[in-house]
């Protein structure tokens, strides 16, 4: 029997891939015929997603909660700003994966399985998808979000692992600020690490307070609870509380290339193609960005468009530096994160890390940090992608 042709199939219906069908109908595609597929029926409290952004985002009916203020605790200093003409954002998964599915409920352009997928590739001009229990998908194009091969510790390049613990608490008392996130408050213990929590009241009486670390490796499971509930304790002033939700994540912050798909008919989406963002592990706001440009592409020329790889722009060196930064010890994480705030208005701050500033800015930035540091990290960025290109260029060689 032929295998079904789709024109677009979609692996793992996560954040990228329900956001990437979501662009594809929005953009007018509803004539193409898609595939969502997943493992799982996508319906728990899995994570939590927040982000800044200005103005009103393609998610903006189930932004749970958005603050219009933020603040940083860090060494020596401290401060609290409005971050017009932004907002800090949460979207919690089990509103977003309610949403689309509910969206999906009325698109007939858009097909659902149920399958555990065992390979996605590319054969002639069709992608192929091939699942555990034997199922073949053939289709034009194929976008995948399945992270086959998270990607490994290599020379040259660095790796550090982005690993948190969230408790959403409640609190007989008022005990929170509703109008005010605190963004990274760095009054915990360093560990020669690079260690924060961030607090993200939901009302007066409960609030999301999450551990968070940057380092190699992750701690064992029962430390992020103890430095979670000291920071209550200590920092909040809070004895009292219950622990409503929990959440425990891990991201990699890392330089390496992920790569762009698997052959001409498949490319890679999300956290699998790319799309977090090294120094920070921020991915929500990109992979909408991602998402959009492949519908527009695909509208405009029925192609997906170049890969636009993460690792060619200005940005992708400042985040090797500051993983160069931090990975090596030139500078202490809570240092850095204090001078970018203590120095900068927060909007230049998070327009930097969105990667949208001006040179102009961008250079205000980099005079705010330890220059001594950076410049070394600089040179030795210059060094590694020397290496990497001289690597390139013998594999090229003919003959070689
Ligand atoms: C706990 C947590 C909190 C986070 N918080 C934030 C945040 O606040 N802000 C932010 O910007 N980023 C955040 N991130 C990072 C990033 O936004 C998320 O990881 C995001 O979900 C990545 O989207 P994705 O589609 O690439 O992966 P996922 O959302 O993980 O989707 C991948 C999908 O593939 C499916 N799948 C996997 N293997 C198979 C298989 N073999 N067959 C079929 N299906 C398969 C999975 O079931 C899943 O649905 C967070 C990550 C985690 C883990």
């Amino acid at each position: 029997m032929p295998s079904p042709r789709y024109d677009y199939l979609v692996t793992g219906a996560g954040a990228a891939g329900l956001s990437l069908v979501y662009h594809l109908n929005r953009a007018g595609l509803t004539d193409r015929r898609i595939l969502l597929l997943d493992r799982a029926p996508k319906t728990g409290d899995d994570r939590t997603w927040c982000f800044w952004e200005a103005g009103v985002g393609a998610f903006e009916p189930i932004v749970f909660r958005s603050w219009e203020r933020i603040a940083f605790y860090g060494e020596g200093f401290s401060g609290t700003w409005a971050i017009a003409p932004y907002r800090y954002k949460m979207i919690r998964s089990v509103d977003f994966y309610r949403f689309m599915s509910a969206w999906l409920d009325d698109q007939p352009n858009i097909e659902r399985e149920l399958a555990e997928v065992a390979h996605v590739e590319s054969d002639g001009d069709e992608a192929v998808v091939r699942t555990r229990d034997g199922r073949v998908y053939r289709g034009a194009w194929a976008f995948n979000s399945i992270l086959f091969d998270p990607p490994a510790r290599q020379p040259d390049y660095h790796f550090l692992l982005q690993h948190f613990l969230g408790w959403v608490i409640r609190t007989p008392q008022r005990s929170f600020d509703p109008q005010v996130a605190t963004l990274m408050d760095f009054r915990v213990a360093q560990f020669d690490d690079a260690r924060f929590v961030y607090v993200l009241p939901l009302d007066e009486h409960s609030a999301l307070v999450e551990y968070t670390v940057f380092s190699p490796a992750l701690l064992p499971r029962e430390e992020y609870g103890r430095h979670l509930a000291s920071y209550i304790a200590e920092q909040l002033h809070i004895a009292t509380f219950d622990v409503q939700h929990e959440e425990f994540g891990v991201i990699p912050m890392t330089d390496a290339p992920f790569p762009a798909g698997q052959g001409g008919r498949v490319i890679n989406i999300g956290t699998a193609g790319g799309c977090t963002k090294p120094s920070t592990g921020y991915t929500f706001l990109r992979i909408q960005r991602r998402s959009q440009r492949i519908a527009q592409a695909l509208k405009a020329t029925g192609h997906p468009g170049a890969y636009d790889s993460p690792g060619r722009s200005r940005y992708a060196l400042f985040d090797s530096v500051l993983l160069n930064v931090l990975e090596s010890g030139r500078a202490q994480g809570r240092r850095v994160f204090t001078d970018l705030f203590s120095r900068n208005p927060p909007q230049r701050v998070l327009r930097f890390l969105d990667e949208d500033t001006t040179p102009a800015e961008d250079l205000r930035i980099m005079s705010s940090v330890d220059i001594p540091a950076f410049v070394e990290a600089t040179a030795d960025e210059g060094r590694r992608r020397l290496v990497r290109a001289w690597g390139r260029r013998g594999r090229l060689k003919p003959g070689s």
